[in-house]
């Protein structure tokens, strides 16, 4: 029997109205915002009911799932993106498979990826990941750390940065949470500061913090359960 998908359109409705309804508290206009659902662990037919409810960017971690559902889905003009950690030996499947990675989270991936680009003849879109939490967990840039090699990343021509991404920290303290996306709201200004890139875009903020990052200055979010989940209940 077919599994009734429709709940995913009301996920969408009730997301958007939340975007709507930050934003317009804190002063933003909601069509700034994007959103990046993120499908890993979720088969093709639920993707196609997101598409069909108006989700147009699909965000996927793993290179060999994404690649799959990329085929079965070929038919629809969704775009996709690289958001989890990207192994550099995956680099090259994952220019051609993805618009924007979200990860670029350690220089020789960064190599990489500008070797691919070459390649290709044409620049990659990434995002700069940092690691604004501290958990040792996470992927991502210190600081200091990015910015003491940054003429390492300024001399890759075929790499074309177009903004920071961050996960937040795991925890139900809102105050840390958005600690850490200030972090990155700063971070990007430094960086303007020092490179006079463009740096348009910010993605941070999923399922359980997207209201914060959205506070923040977010405008790329990354939601996957609250979209895909039936029932999905934020806890914090
Ligand atoms: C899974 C994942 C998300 C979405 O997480 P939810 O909490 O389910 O919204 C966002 N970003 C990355 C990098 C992920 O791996």
């Amino acid at each position: 029997m077919k599994e009734d998908l429709s709940y995913i359109r009301e996920n969408w409705e009730k997301v958007r109205e939340k975007i709507e309804k930050v934003a317009s508290r804190v002063g933003r206009d909601a069509k700034e915002i994007k959103v990046v659902a993120v499908a890993k662990g979720v088969s093709s037919s639920y993707i196609k009911e997101a598409f069909l409810a108006g989700i147009k960017i699909i965000g996927e971690n793993r290179v060999q799932e994404a690649e799959k559902k990329i085929k079965e889905l070929s038919n629809l003009p969704i775009e996709w993106h690289m958001v989890g950690h990207l192994q550099t030996n995956k680099a090259k499947k994952a220019v051609k498979l993805f618009s924007l990675i979200h990860s670029l989270d350690k220089f020789s991936l960064a190599y990489e990826l500008n070797k691919e680009g070459e390649k290709l003849g044409r620049k990659i879109k990434v995002l700069i990941q940092f690691n604004t939490s501290g958990e040792s967990s996470k992927f991502g840039f210190k600081e200091d750390e990015f910015f003491k090699n940054l003429d390492i990343i300024m001399n890759l021509k075929y790499i074309d940065i177009l903004g920071l991404m961050t996960i937040g920290p795991l925890t139900t303290d809102k105050n840390l949470i958005r600690l850490a996306f200030k972090r990155l709201y700063k971070l990007r200004e430094k960086l303007i500061e020092e490179t006079k890139w463009e740096l348009p875009y910010l993605s941070m903020g999923m399922s359980e913090d997207f209201p914060i990052a959205i506070e923040e200055g977010a405008n790329l979010l990354r939601l996957g359960r609250i979209i895909f989940l039936k029932d999905f209940e934020v806890r914090i």
